[in-house]
């Protein structure tokens, strides 16, 4: 086993940062802007893998919007951690940063964009910076194993040093050791790299392929990191029922209600899209770490719909809606009774589970029947049976325990000189640039903090 030596004449160097992702790009180009001599690692054969599939190929790269962060905006077990990192390095400083660098912001609202429209250009311009500060590079390295680089104490005379334990009546005490930085090994290769501080930015476990495996989960929890569960977050969910077939392919405005065993947990509105198998669409990411939390602790979890929220969430209003819009429909047949209100397939299928006959007259219409649409427009039931894997999720929650680091300098309290950045953290935002302003707010702390 050798030591790299050819990337300082020491053979070790001050920041090692894993995962050339936009949190361990923005941490290394941080710290080598402040004089530390940085390695960026990344498995990959290039950087900025799933960087470069966001926001549908463009890149939503902030939101300006940061009213409601704790719990709203930002979610975990310990949603306050994020705030001082937010407040450090917020949005605006994110749009002058990206300004520094050539990504001049294209604004939608509070949605920030590069005005190129390509997330290629936001890895290209990181990319050309973490070469331009001087950062040293390996990719194609995957990381196999980190660990702390411990050397026995010895005393002046050279015999090894034991711990005042020997002093308490036991003959051969516990070593003890001298942590000196932290060693990586890499796959496939019997050299080690040696370095001072280490930057953990190898993000979830959200889009495999795109290199993200939760390698990072498991070297933290040998080094001594508890970890909170992580499931996918943002992504559809699977639903029971059969009725999902004949209404695949409908997008509906609607007002969603998780509730857990009863419990309301989340609301969302938005632009719902129903698919074959389930829900999805933005307000269903929104919710969707709800679901798989519920879910995982071998819950019931339903999604109550409402339909029409630009008219009423009251079924009793709705019910009152219905009976008067029979009254001027009363020469058509039910089949038509949702036209021009609701999406036709979406119509029917609430037909369907009225068991109403497409064929009756409206005028003939029951009072439990006008119910029973009424109740299944504003209230339809959604039994949740799994959220889509990490496969398909943007982002997964759960992650390194925050109450272990410190939001001041993303530095683990319980190994020093350990750092963290990006979704590695039990931290994740809501779609709409928050997941990425979290990349550069920890790796732009983690960068200056680990350099310091
Ligand atoms: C389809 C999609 C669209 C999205 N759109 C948006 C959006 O528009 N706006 C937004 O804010 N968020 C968006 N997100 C979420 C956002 O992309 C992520 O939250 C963010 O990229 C996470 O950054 P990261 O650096 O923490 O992790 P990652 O980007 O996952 O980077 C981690 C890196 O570490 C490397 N790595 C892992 N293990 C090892 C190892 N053992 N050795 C070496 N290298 C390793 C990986 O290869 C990877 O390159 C989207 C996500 C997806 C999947």
């Amino acid at each position: 086993m050798s030591i790299i030596t050819s990337l300082t004449e020491s053979g070790t160097v001050d920041v090692a940062v894993i995962g050339a992702g936009a949190a361990g790009m923005m941490a290394a180009i941080e710290a080598a802007r402040v004089g530390a001599k940085v390695l960026l690692i990344e498995r990959n054969r290039e950087p900025g893998k799933k960087l470069a599939t966001t926001g549908n190929g463009r890149c939503n790269y902030t939101n300006l919007d940061m009213e409601n962060l704790v719990g709203g905006k930002y979610r975990g077990c310990n949603p306050e951690f994020s705030e001082i990192p937010l407040e450090s390095f917020g949005p605006e400083q994110a749009v002058e940063w990206f300004r520094g660098i050539g990504i001049e912001p294209k604004y939608r609202g509070n949605y920030v964009y590069p005005n190129s429209d390509q997330a290629s250009s936001v890895v290209t311009a990181l990319w050309d910076e973490v070469v331009h500060s001087g950062v040293q590079v390996l990719l194609g390295t995957l990381i196999r194993k980190v660990r702390r680089n411990e050397s026995e104490a010895v005393n002046h005379t050279g015999r090894e040093q034991y711990s005042s334990q020997e002093n308490h009546g036991k003959s051969r005490g516990v070593k003890s050791y001298r942590t000196d930085g932290f060693l990586l090994d890499i796959e496939g290769c019997d050299n080690v790299i040696r370095a001072k501080k280490l930057i953990l930015a190898t993000g979830s476990r959200a889009v495999p392929k795109t290199g993200s495996t939760g390698d990072g989960y498991v070297w933290s929890k040998a080094l001594g990191h508890t970890l909170v569960p992580q499931v996918p977050a943002l992504t559809a969910v699977k639903c029971k029922g059969s009725h999902y077939k004949n209404m695949a392919g409908v997008r509906t405005d609607a007002k969603l209600c998780v509730k857990v065993s009863g419990e309301t947990v989340a609301a969302e509105e938005g632009e719902l899209q129903l698919t074959d198998y389930g829900i999805s669409g933005i307000p269903v990411f929104q919710i969707s770490r709800h679901v798989a939390y519920g879910l995982r602790d071998e819950k019931e979890v339903s999604v109550y719909i409402n339909f029409l929220p630009n008219i009423s969430d009251s079924k009793e209003e709705i019910s009152e809606f219905y009976k008067e819009r029979a009254e001027r429909l009363a020469y058509k047949e039910m089949g038509s009774f949702f036209t021009g209100l609701l999406n036709q397939k979406l119509g029917n299928v609430l037909l369907q589970m009225a068991n109403i006959d497409r064929k009756l007259p409206v005028s003939k219409l029951s009072g439990k029947q006008l119910k029973a649409l009424s109740a299944l427009t504003v209230s339809f039931k959604a039994e949740c049976v799994e959220v889509n894997p990490f496969a398909n999720a943007q982002c997964a929650a759960g992650g390194i325990n925050t109450a272990e680091v410190d939001p001041h300098t993303m530095e683990s309290k319980l190994v020093k000189g350990l750092y963290f950045a990006g979704e590695i953290l039990d931290i994740d935002g809501i779609c709409g640039g928050y997941n990425l302003q979290w990349a550069w707010s920890s790796g732009f702390i983690a960068g200056n903090a680990a350099a310091g």
